[in-house]
């Protein structure tokens, strides 16, 4: 279901069982000393492809591309900003280009949540709905499907960092962050929950409310297709 993985014919197959395309999309962006700075692509790329396990549908490879990042906000480095019209015009390309291609539900999972790149994003997604009214699509912050659970997801909190650490524990370590002060946003670029409280367990309790609720929510625009 990777799609730079699959070949002509099986993606024709996908096509006619379910035409639906899940694209990662995240930014490189400093996610506190403990975790890789590719986490917000990392994140909704391993949620993604457990839901098109249940859903069917092909996951694009992540997006990393980010506007209103750490670096413009607080200064932070090892972070890659880009500026609304490019991440504006990739999202409007590739959306064009797997319409074209024959996907008609379209599912962009935002791991990147600083509110004017959503909002740059949703601008082109409603833009591309209006136009081909025979498609569907989901786009939206991960932490939206979790959001009635009382999950709240931050900036490499005890929210992300417990999920990269489910999803990948080889990258994440614990033992960089601070022990004897409070972290802040300022200083440590986290903001939300402790992320020293941070388990693979709760990353695979959040991982199993969030995959079961975005699945969900597919599977109702299956039907809406198939009518
Ligand atoms: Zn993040």
């Amino acid at each position: 279901m990777k799609l730079e993985e699959m070949k002509p014919n099986e993606i024709d197959e996908m096509l006619n069982r379910a035409p639906i395309v899940y694209i990662p999309w995240g930014s490189l962006e400093w996610h506190g000393v403990q975790n890789p700075i590719g986490l917000d692509a990392l994140k909704v790329y391993y949620l993604c492809l457990r839901a098109a396990e249940r859903t069917g549908g092909v996951v694009f490879p992540p997006v990393f591309c980010g506007y209103e990042t750490m670096k413009p906000y607080l200064g932070f480095k090892k972070t890659i900003e880009i500026s609304k019209e490019t991440v504006q015009a990739l999202a409007r390309e590739y959306l064009e280009q797997l319409y074209d291609e024959g996907f008609r539900i379209f599912v962009i999972l935002m791991g990147h949540y600083g509110a004017k790149h959503v909002e740059a994003l949703k601008e082109v997604c409603q833009e591309f709905l209006k136009k081909h009214t025979d498609a569907r699509g989901i786009f939206a912050p991960d932490p939206t499907f979790v959001a009635d659970k009382g999950i709240q997801g931050g900036h490499a909190d005890l929210y992300e960092t417990s999920l990269m650490m489910f999803f990948r524990p080889d990258l994440v370590d614990l033992s960089l962050l601070p022990q004897d002060r409070e972290i802040t946003i300022e200083k440590d670029g986290i903001g939300g929950a402790d992320p020293r409280n941070s388990s693979k367990e709760e990353g695979e309790r959040i991982a199993n409310f969030l995959v079961a609720e975005l699945s969900s929510r597919v599977e109702e625009l299956m039907k809406e297709i198939e009518k």
